[in-house]
């Protein structure tokens, strides 16, 4: 499960719905998607490289890079 902040909810720790992951211009893992509170704000998230390649093996998330 990906988890990230909503702007919307204020709240941390909101899941991500559908997120796809890509990797940044300094190769860190960002993770984006859709708030599954609101299901309507764009909610990203920093990941581990570990995390992020953990999430997209247990198809939580999709490969984006
Ligand atoms: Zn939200």
């Amino acid at each position: 499960m990906v988890e990230g902040y909503c702007v919307t909810c204020k709240q941390k720790g909101v899941k991500i719905k559908n997120p796809v992951i890509s990797k940044t211009s300094r190769g860190g893992f960002i993770a984006k998607g859709i708030c599954s509170k609101c299901n309507k704000t764009k909610v990203c998230a920093m990941m581990s490289k570990d995390n992020a390649e953990k999430a997209i093996k247990s198809g939580d998330a999709k490969k984006g890079y």
